[in-house]
């Protein structure tokens, strides 16, 4: 398979002596890549902007590198909003998107002055009653399923997520009597989207709800571009994209005002490419190959079912055998069945790719295992942007 991350293996197996695995390496010159292409894709958007989902991936290194690219940033709880401010993102670059939160979360990201966005009529109300509001965005549910698999499925007709149509009525009704202001209108239809009419009809059922209000200044299409996991893998083409949803919204925006951006929220996208996580063979055993890792450190092959490509970077032998490569957790974590793997022996490093997006920021301490260091690499040059974790974290706000 083409290597999309730029960082040759020579080079990560030099960094293996350097540092003991497993870790974590993003390649920032992936990164800024994905972000290039993205702004080339939307070029001919007049007002474009684009917020990075810090959930796929939010040490604090990787979100200072990102605002120095020039994105804005999406939280979805207040201690992302608090971690954002920590990396230098200014209040009006931070946008709030939470979903079922304690009402006190929105009145700790109101006091903090960010962008607020809401999805459902109950928060709305309380928030419309407060004296000290300011005005919100509202995210919707266009009915529209889409994304990779149910877990990420998060716009159907049932779903917990986005104000559904029918109650866009109340909404008119409750922003006239608080004198609520809307300033915008999102949507986010889930992770894994690898199709390009999804986004094209829910921009139309957007389109249909803004232009029933006044005072919008941007249009938010969320996140959810399919990035490619392994060979032959569909994925979405983001100047494809960008070309038609630009066409859409320039066409909108003329009937509707000069003043409306156009916002996405990558969050995959940006980072999924870019991680790489390192590992070493512990054991084999009946075409088992055991690594020290497991779904304490990367969660998506054993949560989702996800696809990740893994490598032996050590040996050179190709061979056409096929193992399981598996963990050290006491239950089933295999991150790959049936991969044919060069000759594996006990020490060789394990590669597994697209390991930026949803991995790190999944990880946990389950069986008392400690989560690993972060690298981050640009230019040839690799910093440590997370130290790995001693056996006194594990024991940090335990009373004994
Ligand atoms: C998770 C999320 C995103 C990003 O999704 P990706 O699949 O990583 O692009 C964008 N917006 C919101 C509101 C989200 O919750």
């Amino acid at each position: 398979m083409k290597r999309i991350n730029m960082i040759k293996d020579n080079y990560l197996l030099d960094l293996t002596k350097k540092y003991k695995t497993p870790f974590y390496i993003y390649d920032g010159n992936t990164i800024e890549t994905k972000y290039k292409n993205i702004l080339k894709a939307f070029h001919n958007c007049t007002d474009f902007q684009v917020n990075y989902a810090m959930k796929a991936l939010s040490s604090i290194a990787i979100l200072k590198f990102v605002k120095k690219m020039g994105a804005c940033v999406d939280t979805v709880s207040i201690n992302e909003v608090k971690l954002a401010f920590l990396a230098g993102f200014k209040a009006n670059e931070i946008f709030f998107t939470p979903n079922g939160t304690p009402f006190s979360e929105i009145e700790e990201a109101l006091n903090l002055h960010v962008n607020i966005t809401l999805d459902n009529m109950i928060q709305i109300e309380q928030y419309a009653k407060l004296n000290t509001k300011k005005s919100i965005a509202v995210r919707i549910n266009p009915k529209i399923v889409a994304g990779g698999n149910k877990k990420i499925k998060v716009a159907g007709k049932k779903s917990k997520f986005g104000l559904a149509l029918n109650k866009i009525e109340e909404l008119h009704k409750l922003k006239d009597t608080h004198n609520l202001q809307i300033h915008g209108f999102h949507i986010h239809l889930g992770s894994d989207i690898a199709s390009i009419n999804s986004f094209k009809d829910s921009a139309n059922v957007l389109f249909n709800v803004a232009k029933q209000f006044k005072d919008l200044k941007f249009i938010n299409f969320g996140g959810g571009f399919k990035v490619k996991y392994k060979k032959d893998d569909n994925f979405i083409d983001i100047f494809e994209i960008g070309t038609q949803l630009t066409s859409l919204f320039n066409t909108f925006k003329k009937e509707y005002s000069n003043d409306l951006k156009l916002i996405i929220e990558p969050g995959k996208f940006l980072v999924s490419n870019a991680g790489l996580l390192l590992t070493e063979i512990t054991t084999i055993k009946n075409r088992h190959v055991f690594i020290n890792s497991g779904f304490n450190h990367l969660i998506r092959p054993m949560y989702y079912n996800a696809y990740h490509h893994i490598r032996n970077i050590s040996s050179a032998k190709s061979s056409d055998k096929a193992y399981n490569i598996v963990g050290y957790i006491c239950e089933h974590d295999y991150f790959g069945k049936k991969r044919v793997l060069n000759k594996p022996s006990v020490g060789d490093i394990i590669c597994i790719e697209n390991a930026g997006a949803y991995s790190f920021s999944m990880a946990s301490n389950y069986n008392s295992r400690l989560r690993p260091m972060e690298l981050f690499y640009y230019n040839e040059e690799t910093t440590v942007i997370r130290k790995k974790e001693s056996f006194d974290d594990l024991l940090t706000n335990q009373i004994y």
